[in-house]
C-alpha cells in the first residue's frame, strides 16, 4: 500500500505553489495524497511568516499533532517548510521536542523526498536543511513534477527572493536574494500547463516587473509577457506583484496591446504617507505613487487596482493615517489586504524602530480603513449591475452547491448558476446583484433555459 502525505499550507500564492511542487515531488517518490493527518505517513506544514502570530500558529499545530500521536498512536514524519522554518531553524526542535522531524528551508524543497527517506531510515529527529541562499542559485524546477491543485489556473514562478529590504519585511531573509528563473524554463512550464487544459497562468515573484531573463539578455518582463501571450491555449495572464518603482511606459503600452493580460494590477502601496513610506524604505513617495496610478488609469481606463496596506507602522501619527485614508479614497482600489503592523524577526524595523503605536490605536485605524474600503468595493461592484462581463469559470461556488464561481479580467469574483461542465470556460455573465466581496449574475443560456423550462 502506498504511503500517504498531507501538506498544510499557510500564506500567499508563492507558498501555495511551493506546496504544489512538494506534492509533486512526494508523488514522484511514491506517496499518495490524503486529507487527514491521522491517515498520513508524512505531514508537511508549509508556513508563512508575513502575518502576525505566524510562529504561534505553527507551534499550536505541532501541539495538536503531538496530541494526535499520543491519543491515536499515529506518529507521522512531520516536516516544517516555508518562511517560518527558514526563520526559526533549530528553535522549532527546541520548542516542540519530539514532534517536528524535519525543518526544510525555502530553497531546499527539492530535497524533501530525500530528507523524508533519511528520517524514515534512521528514525532520526532533528533533520535540518536550511540551504544558505546563494545569489547564483539555480532556480529551475523540473518540468512535469508539480502537482497542480487548480484545473483552470497554473501558478508559474518567474523570480525567487527579493533585494528591496523594505524595513518591515522578512522575505529577503527567508527567501533570499532575487534570482531570475530562465525564460526557457518558464515558457516550457506555461506550454505544459496549456497542453493540460489550463486556461490562465499566474506569474509569481516578489517583484515581477523586475524580471530579466538570465538566458536571454534582451528579454525583460514585457518581453516575457509577449512570449507567453503567443502560447496557444492560454486565455488569461495574471501576475503578482509588480512594484511601483519598476513600471516602464513599455510595460503599460504592452498591457494595453495584449488582450490576454488581465486588466488587474496588484500595486502594493503599504501607506499613504510619504514620511512613513520613507521609514518603510519603499523608495517612492505618496505623490509619485499617485502619479503612477494616474498614468495607469490614463492608459488603461478599465484596469482594476488592488493593494496591500499596513497600519500602525512605528511612528505613524494620526495625520499619517489620514494620508492613508485619503490615498485609498483617491485610488479607489477594487480590493485591499490590510494588516496591523507587527515586528518581524531580523527586519530593520524590528531591530531599529520602536513598535510605538498601541494595539488599540492600530485596531481603531484598521477598522476605519476596512470600513472605507468596504464602501469603495461595494460601490465599484454595484457599478457592474446590469452590465455583461466575461467570466472565466474556475470552480464550484464555495457557498452553494448549484453555483459556480469565476473571475472577470479585473479579478472581480462572480458567482453564477450553471453546470459543472462550464468550469474552464469563459462565459458572458449579466450582473444582477453586487456585494462588497463578489457579484452575482446569470449567463443568457441559463436564463433562456429557465424561461423556456428546458
Ligand atoms: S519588495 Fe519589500 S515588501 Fe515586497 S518582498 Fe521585497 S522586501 Fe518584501
Amino acid at each position: 500500500m502506498a504511503r500517504k502525505y498531507l501538506i498544510e499550507t499557510f500564506g500567499c500564492q508563492m507558498n501555495v505553489h511551493d506546496s504544489e511542487r512538494m506534492a509533486g515531488l512526494l508523488e514522484q517518490a511514491g506517496f499518495e495524497a490524503t486529507d487527514t493527518a491521522a491517515d498520513a505517513d508524512v505531514v508537511v506544514i508549509n508556513t508563512c511568516s508575513v502575518r502576525e502570530h505566524a510562529e504561534d500558529k505553527l507551534y499550536t499545530r505541532l501541539g495538536e499533532l503531538r496530541v494526535m500521536a499520543a491519543e491515536q498512536g499515529r506518529d507521522p514524519i512531520v516536516a516544517v517548510a516555508g518562511c517560518v522554518a527558514q526563520q526559526e531553524g533549530q528553535t522549532i526542535f527546541k520548542r516542540s521536542p519530539g514532534v517536528a522531524d524535519i525543518v526544510i528551508g525555502t530553497q531546499a524543497i527539492r530535497r524533501l523526498p530525500l530528507l523524508v527517506e533519511r528520517a524514515v531510515a534512521t528514525g532520526a529527529v532533528g533533520i535540518i536543511d536550511l540551504d544558505p541562499h546563494d545569489p547564483h542559485d539555480d532556480v529551475t524546477f523540473p518540468l512535469g513534477v508539480t502537482r497542480r491543485g487548480d484545473p483552470v489556473k497554473a501558478y508559474v514562478t518567474i523570480i525567487e527572493g527579493c533585494n528591496e529590504f523594505c524595513s518591515f519585511c522578512v522575505v529577503p531573509y527567508t527567501r533570499g536574494h532575487e534570482r531570475m528563473r530562465p525564460k526557457a524554463d518558464i515558457l516550457a512550464e506555461v506550454r505544459d500547463s496549456a497542453s493540460q487544459g489550463r486556461r490562465e497562468v499566474q506569474l509569481l515573484g516578489q517583484i515581477v516587473n523586475h524580471y530579466s531573463a538570465p538566458d536571454d539578455p534582451s528579454c525583460d518582463f514585457t518581453g516575457l509577457l509577449e512570449e507567453i501571450h503567443a502560447i496557444a491555449g492560454i486565455e488569461r495572464i495574471r501576475f503578482a506583484s509588480p512594484h511601483p518603482r519598476h513600471f516602464s511606459p513599455r510595460f503599460l503600452e504592452a498591457m494595453g496591446r495584449l488582450p490576454k493580460i488581465c486588466r488587474h494590477l496588484h500595486l502594493p502601496v503599504q501607506s499613504g504617507s510619504t514620511r512613513v513610506l520613507q521609514a518603510m524604505r519603499r523608495r517612492y513617495s505618496r505623490e509619485s505613487y499617485l502619479d503612477l496610478v494616474a498614468r495607469i488609469k490614463g492608459s488603461l481606463p478599465d484596469v482594476a487596482l488592488s493593494t496591500d496596506m499596513i497600519v500602525g507602522f512605528p511612528g505613524e501619527t494620526d495625520a499619517d493615517f489620514e494620508d492613508t485614508l485619503s490615498l485609498a479614497s483617491v485610488v479607489r482600489y477594487h480590493s485591499m489586504f490590510s494588516f496591523k503592523y507587527s515586528p518581524r524577526p531580523n527586519t530593520l524595523a524590528d531591530e531599529r524602530m520602536t513598535d510605538d503605536v498601541s494595539d488599540a490605536q492600530k485596531t481603531r485605524r484598521i477598522v476605519a480603513l476596512q470600513a472605507l474600503q468596504r464602501d469603495i468595493q461595494t460601490g465599484l461592484n454595484e457599478a457592474l449591475v446590469g452590465r455583461e462581463v466575461d467570466v472565466l469559470v474556475d470552480a464550484a461556488s464555495r457557498r452553494r452547491d448549484t453555483e459556480l464561481s469565476g473571475r472577470t479580467s479585473q479579478n472581480v469574483v462572480v458567482n453564477l448558476p450553471g453546470p459543472a461542465g462550464w468550469i474552464g470556460r469563459t462565459v458572458p455573465v449579466r450582473i444582477e446583484r453586487a456585494g462588497p466581496h463578489s457579484v452575482w449574475g446569470t449567463v443568457r443560456e441559463a436564463r433562456e433555459r429557465v424561461q423556456t423550462g428546458a
